[in-house]
């Protein structure tokens, strides 16, 4: 589809770009000292996740997804944080943060009546190449009791191909945990489709761009038909993101597609509202 063509993937921060703009600089020095300061400044939103062959409550769980209200800069978008943060280094303590708040809070749902509802966690490839990842995860699935099944964690495909058979070896040790993993962003990376089958993954996450025409894009339809198929047969789950309309829910009643995540269904919401609504 022609919207994932244009879309912006930073995998690696440039620092050409920006390394001299104060913007870089206020914003390096911002992240330190909110990284330093009790991630006060970050908070965790969760957007429901539904299964949509299910007559009632249809919520699953939901996607961790990082906020940063910085008190000098504002609230910055993770899009626009994130690669600096990959670039410094400080996504692996602001990861860390992430992944323990989003278990306790599944544990809780899990413990509010709701034990099937599940926590999907963002790790960027700068987290899951570090050293002790594995022992990270283990440690953080101990102190928050959190059901190991209920955390899945979403990485990205967009990878050096020498690195893939390290990412391989990772995510099967992070699996052997009990934890799911998905292939987030899926069909806008460089990846051919037989990564499908060769990744150690549960689920994996078709990007919003062939979500966007999919009423009226041959294409993108066609695409969504057809990984919903490859995966039925490997036994994979397959999620849509950014479903928005009607419209879109009613062009994916034509696929084999069970999981839907977009703002049709629900919002990133502040934890308490979640509960609010999905509890
Ligand atoms: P993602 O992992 O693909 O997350 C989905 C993004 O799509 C979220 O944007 C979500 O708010 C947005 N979205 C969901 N449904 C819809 C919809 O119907 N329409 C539209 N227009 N957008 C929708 P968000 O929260 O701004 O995050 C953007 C990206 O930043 C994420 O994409 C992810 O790659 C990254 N990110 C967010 N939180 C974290 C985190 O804790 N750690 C890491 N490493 N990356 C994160
Ligand atoms: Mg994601
Ligand atoms: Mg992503
Ligand atoms: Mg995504």
């Amino acid at each position: 589809a022609a919207k994932c063509s244009g879309k912006n993937r930073v995998e690696f921060y440039d620092e050409n770009v920006e390394s001299t703009s104060f913007r870089r600089l206020d914003m390096e020095k911002n992240m330190r000292n909110a990284t330093n300061n009790a991630f006060s400044e970050f908070e965790v939103v969760y957007q429901p996740i539904v299964d949509v062959t299910r007559e009632s409550n249809p919520c699953v769980g939901a996607e961790a997804l990082i906020r940063w209200n910085s008190g000098e800069l504002g609230l910055i978008a993770p899009t626009d944080f994130i690669p600096l943060a990959e670039y410094l280094g400080l996504i692996n303590p602001i990861g860390a943060y992430v992944l323990e708040e989003a278990c306790k809070r599944c544990k809780y749902w899990n413990d509010m009546g709701h034990p099937d509802y599940k926590v999907n966690v963002n790790l960027s490839v700068v987290q899951l190449l570090q050293n002790d990842i594995v022992e990270q995860v283990r440690s953080v699935i101990k102190r928050t009791g959190i059901v190991p099944e209920n955390l899945t964690l979403e990485v990205t495909e967009g990878l050096a191909i020498n690195d893939m058979s390290r990412m391989k070896k990772i995510l099967s040790e992070i699996r052997a945990l009990g934890v799911r993993v998905a292939l987030d962003d899926f069909g806008t990376g460089y990846s051919s489709l037989n990564h499908i089958r060769e990744m150690p993954i549960d689920v994996i996450k078709i990007d919003r761009c062939f979500i966007i025409d999919i009423g009226k894009d041959e294409f993108s339809a066609a695409f969504v038909k057809m990984v919903a198929e490859l995966a039925q047969t490997i036994g994979v789950h397959v999620c849509v993101e950014g479903v928005e309309t009607k419209e879109q829910v009613d062009a994916l009643k034509q696929t084999k597609i069970q999981l839907i995540q977009g703002f049709y269904f629900g919002k990133p919401l502040h934890k308490e509202e979640f509960d609010e609504k999905y509890l």
